[in-house]
Order: structure tokens, then C-alpha cells, then sequence
């Protein structure tokens, strides 16, 4: 029983979103910076470099305080940006079950 509050499913499933990026071939940048959304420094950038089949890099902007995510795709002047960025979606993690 106890009192455990439920958490985000960003947090929740931390380990697991961490692991997830990497299987996929992202790379988690040293340093971490402070998110727009929340002022705390828990915004995690990851980036995946092009593959070389017309495949662009896209790189990923995840706060693990808040869950605030942002993504952004190809290089350049084609550079599109997903703001907010459906990351849970995006590794196929889905609920909080
Ligand atoms: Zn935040």
C-alpha cells in the first residue's frame, strides 16, 4: 500500500526512455540545460545523426522535470521543428499501467 504518488510517465519510465533513445541511435549530450517551460536544468538533449540513405539527423530536447518535449527533424532550411513533441509515442511507450 503506502502513499506513492503516481508519477509522469517521463519519469516513470526514465530508464526505460533513456534506453529506448539509445537502441534507436541517439545520443545524449553532456550537458543538460534549463527548460523553457519549468526554469529547472533537467532539459536532456539527444541527437541522431543523418544515416545516410536521404535519412536527416533529428535531435530531441526532453525535460525530465516537467516532460516538456520538443524534436526537431532534418538539417538546415528544412529543418521542421514538433513542438510539443510526442515522445512516449515517438518510443512507443504507452501508459502508465
Ligand atoms: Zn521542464
Amino acid at each position: 500500500m503506502g502513499t506513492k504518488l503516481p508519477l509522469p510517465p517521463w519519469l516513470e519510465h526514465a530508464g526505460l526512455v533513456k534506453k529506448k533513445m539509445k537502441d534507436r541511435g541517439f545520443k545524449m549530450a553532456d550537458r543538460v540545460q534549463a527548460c523553457e517551460s519549468c526554469g529547472e536544468y533537467a532539459e536532456e538533449t539527444w541527437s541522431l545523426k543523418g544515416g545516410g540513405q536521404g535519412m536527416g539527423g533529428r535531435d530531441v530536447c526532453a525535460c525530465m522535470n516537467c516532460g516538456r518535449a520538443r524534436s526537431w527533424k532534418g538539417q538546415g532550411a528544412m529543418r521542421a521543428v514538433e513542438d510539443p513533441f510526442d515522445l512516449m509515442g515517438f518510443l512507443g511507450i504507452t501508459g502508465t499501467g
